[in-house]
């Protein structure tokens, strides 16, 4: 590995790069090297090499000349490929946009040039974000750089497995149901989900726009709040952006929280917690303990429900969320759409090119989602489904509300088990929506959640540390989590990759 990313941080390049140590050229040149030795992690689905270097080669200059410069000035960021970079391919992991180049930027990728960051490879991820393993994608799957027989996590495996693998000092993510803590804990490093309204959805390719948020991967959570700070903030594009002063997280980050109450939930204990997981959480909470906080036994009563709602509200959103990739203005246009089934010949031409763009351009678990929402959506069936699902939303909501009058943070494992092996829970659905049993009701209550390294197995797996906090308090959140990462140094570890 070159020694320039050896062990670096976003903060660490920054400062290197503002004392002109390095070049944004010569990091980007590292970054694109190292890309190549390690492609078969399959992490990015996009470098365009030309335009990385023709960015840092403006940023070195804009440094020579005396410009004033944004606090990413030179520093490669990753992205997830749902985030729309204008004139580059966007595909969201599918068939349906592979030759889709979005005429646009999405709010957060023009914050982050305002904030001087190099826009570096878009990265793998499950379908439409639909997924806990990047096994869904139309690319191919991701590898865990820490075990690459296993998965680094979904949606956003790719973008956490860049960062893991020194790939990128850190990368943005979405999270709908647990798709940036989830792959963070599995891949060893940061991920946070902000509250539901921090960042702008503008330019995010939907998949359920209520529960839909961007976030920061990271190694620590210095860079996690730089990113955040980056990106947060209300956007006229987005009515679902709430108008809220964005807190200088970076520069609070340090300071003692102002209270240290840990809820400890015991819904998040229950069957099917590895026990090794479990016992790096407990460990976690003794940490805190020798740290001064109060530890508070709370209770999420409606924690069971949180799967069967969201796999109720997810994907009726997203039925209607994907109506849109029909062949005729967005997406994959079938050649063939001649009548394949009796009756199909009296169907008007152009709805048999949408049956058979569509039957075509998204894969298996697309599918099975927008048959499941169109069915929870449908006359007779949303009483029984959707409207259900709501009311349960709102019972959860409920719990975290009562919870938090008496805690500031709830602490739990943010995945059940550490990274399973590829292909091991693809036949296996119920197993696969399980890895989101501890993330999933965060979305649902749009309350912001963060992972941190907090242990490896005895096979060296990385395992996470969930903290939630309410609406709107990722300053606390933050400084919380640096409580415990001052205390521990799971943050440091790195896999070992030849
Ligand atoms: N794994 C969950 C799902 O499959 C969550 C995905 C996400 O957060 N995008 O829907």
């Amino acid at each position: 590995m070159n020694d320039l990313l050896k062990n670096v941080t976003a903060a660490s390049l920054f400062k290197k790069l503002e004392a002109r140590e390095v070049s944004a050229e010569e990091l980007a040149r590292a970054y694109l090297d190292r890309a190549e030795t390690l492609k078969r992690l399959n992490a990015y689905v996009h470098l365009d090499a030309d335009r990385i270097l023709d960015q840092a080669r403006a940023i070195d200059a804009d440094r020579a000349a005396g410009k004033p410069l944004g606090p990413l000035a030179g520093v490669p960021v990753a992205i997830k490929d749902l985030l729309c970079v204008e004139k580059e391919p966007t595909t969201c992991g599918s068939r349906m946009l592979k030759d889709f180049r979005p005429p646009y930027d999405a709010t957060v990728i023009k914050k982050l040039r305002e904030a001087g960051a190099v826009l570096f490879g878009k990265t793998n991820m499950d379908e439409f974000a639909m997924g806990s393993s990047t096994e869904t994608s139309f690319h191919g799957p991701t590898l865990n750089p820490w075990d690459e027989t296993r998965i680094p996590g979904g949606s956003s495996g790719g973008s956490a497995a860049a960062v893991a693998a020194d790939l990128a000092p850190v990368s943005l993510g979405s999270d709908t149901g647990g798709s940036i803590r989830q792959p963070a804990a599995v891949c060893g490093i940061v991920g946070l989900k902000p509250t539901y309204g921090r960042v702008s959805r503008f330019g995010l390719i939907a998949f359920a726009s209520s529960l839909d948020q961007i976030g920061p991967f990271a190694h620590d959570l210095t860079d996690a709040a730089l990113l955040l700070q980056a990106i947060s903030g209300r956007d006229e594009n987005d009515a679902t952006s709430v108008d809220r002063p964005v807190p200088d997280y970076v520069a609070s980050l340090d300071r003692k929280p102002d209270s240290l109450r840990i809820g400890v939930a015991r819904e998040f204990f229950g069957e099917g917690l590895d026990p090794e997981v479990e016992a790096a959480v407990r460990e976690a909470i003794r940490v805190y303990e020798k740290a001064g906080a109060t530890i508070k036994d709370v209770s999420l009563p409606h924690t069971r429900y949180g799967i069967p709602a969201y796999y109720v509200v997810a994907p009726a959103e997203c039925s209607s969320n994907l109506a849109r990739y029909d062949g005729t203005i967005f997406g994959h246009r079938a050649l063939d759409w001649s009548p394949k089934h009796p009756g199909e010949e009296e169907l008007h031409p152009l709805v048999r090119m949408m049956m058979a763009s569509r039957a075509e351009g998204f894969g298996a678990e697309v599918k099975r989602r927008i048959m499941l929402g169109t069915f929870a959506l449908s006359a007779g069936y949303a009483d029984q489904y959707y409207n259900q699902a709501l009311k349960v939303r709102r019972l959860i909501r409920d719990d975290f509300d009562a919870a938090f009058k008496d805690v500031d943070v709830i602490l739990g494992p943010t995945s059940p088990t550490p990274a399973f092996k590829l292909g091991e829970r693809s036949k296996d659905l119920l197993a696969m929506y399980l890895s989101d049993v501890y993330t999933t009701t965060a979305n649902l209550a749009g309350i912001p959640g963060l992972s941190v390294p907090c242990g490896l197995t005895k096979s060296g797996l990385p395992i996470g540390l969930q903290l939630l906090a309410p609406a709107f308090a990722e300053e606390s959140l933050l400084r919380i989590a640096r409580v415990f990462e001052r205390e521990t140094d799971w943050h440091l570890k790195r896999p070992e990759l030849s």
